[in-house]
């Protein structure tokens, strides 16, 4: 039976953080249950873009340190890595280190961070849809990965927890293929099952102290949930994640993917440990306003004629908020099927090429792309 642990814990405050995540683990057996003295432990956490830590976008650093000192504790040695969104380099890494309050709490605590921005192509015969893929080179380095993910809402799978955060080892901007060789929802979740079935973390952790609620991955707002979660399975610890913030998981694309392959059960038969999932429960955290309508995504995702007909007329779309926009261009630049261009400095996005993947709003710094549905569509409602 899959084991999932949570416990309380009311903020971040360093020993605080240390215990709920050591309390957390040794309700698992402790460290030692999933990595040995001596191992090269990777750490993945969520580092999608420069974001302060209470913004609530990536893995707090509190939680990375209190993870890192347990592999250190049970002798083996820990690195911090991500592949954030955007371009995969060493400038880059450096950036989304100091803005997370990942540099901070590495100089802190003299842990490694990752610079190699190398990656390797690996074949994965278990993969239902990719055979291949390409990952950080870091990830092939490691014995072992500790997957360290933030509980999130997600504009394009609804949720971002454990499975979603190891899309994280897919290097820089190939991410933008995947997107565009996967455009269906289904076939998107079957990939990120896929990556996690070839990452294979021993362990995962989730920080879910604070999450984000509404326009998530990164437009959303801050919410205190008050608990961290692990567990040795990737999806059992998403099931226990969403039921925690009152999402049902059969509503969660990869969770019902990964359930199809076996790989994941429903809440019943998971057997949680630590304080009460239902004392700590949100009854009222708040999904991506367009998730609350899902049925064109559902039968009208893809590429074909009617497909797009249907979602350029009825379908959610990005909106840009000009007023907010500072025209960076990181929406331009990391649209996969460049379907934005910059018309006098402001992005506009062509909506008959748009595949809804929503990476121009989960990595505008501003919180300027906001998912909108059409008038038509509002009308018709
Ligand atoms: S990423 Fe955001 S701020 Fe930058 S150009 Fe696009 S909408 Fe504007
Ligand atoms: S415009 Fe935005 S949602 Fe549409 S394909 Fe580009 S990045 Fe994805």
């Amino acid at each position: 039976m899959e084991r999932v642990s949570i416990v309380k814990c009311g903020d971040y405050q360093p020993s605080r953080v240390y215990e709920a995540v050591t309390r957390s683990i040794n309700l698992l057996g402790g460290m030692s249950q999933f990595i040995k003295p001596g191992m090269k432990v990777l750490l993945k956490c969520n580092l999608l873009m420069r974001k302060k830590p209470e913004e609530a976008t990536t893995t707090h650093p509190e939680i990375v340190a209190a993870a890192a000192r347990l592999v250190r504790e049970a002798g083996a040695v820990p690195t911090i890595a991500d592949s954030p969104g955007g371009l995969f380099t060493e400038r880059a890494l450096r950036g989304v280190y100091r803005a997370c309050g990942i540099e901070e709490i590495a100089a802190r605590d003299q842990i490694q961070l990752n610079y190699n921005v190398e990656e390797a192509v690996r074949p994965h015969p278990q993969g239902k849809i990719i055979k291949s893929l390409a990952v950080i080179r870091a990830i092939e380095e490691a014995d072992a990965v500790i997957n360290i993910a933030k509980l999130k809402t997600h504009g394009m799978t609804l949720y971002t927890g454990a499975v979603k955060n190891l899309f994280g080892v897919i290097p820089g901007t190939t991410k933008a293929e995947y997107h565009l060789r996967m455009k269906k929802l289904k076939d998107f979740s079957d990939v990120l099952v896929d990556i996690c079935t070839y990452v294979k973390p021993v362990l995962s952790i989730m920080d879910a102290v604070v999450g984000m609620e509404g326009q998530g991955p990164s437009a959303g707002d801050p919410r205190k949930i008050g608990a961290v979660l692990a567990s040795g399975s990737p999806f059992a610890l998403d099931v226990a994640s969403v039921s925690l913030v009152g999402i049902p998981p059969g509503k969660v694309c990869t969770i019902q993917r990964a359930k199809e392959r076996g790989l994941c059960s429903d809440l019943k038969d998971i057997a949680l440990l630590g304080d009460s999932l239902e004392d700590l429960k949100i009854h009222d955290f708040k999904i991506p306003s367009h998730k609350h309508v899902g049925f064109i995504e559902q039968y009208f995702s893809g590429d074909s004629p009617v497909a797009r007909f249907i979602n350029a007329k009825f379908g959610p779309r990005p909106v840009f908020d000009y007023d907010g926009c500072i025209g960076c261009r990181d929406c331009e630049k990391n649209c996969p099927p460049r379907a934005i261009t910059m018309v006098d400095g402001k992005p506009v996005a062509d909506l008959n090429e748009c595949i809804r993947c929503y990476c121009c709003q989960e990595l505008c710094p501003k919180k300027a792309v906001h998912i909108k549905r059409s008038w038509l569509f509002r009308t018709f409602r």
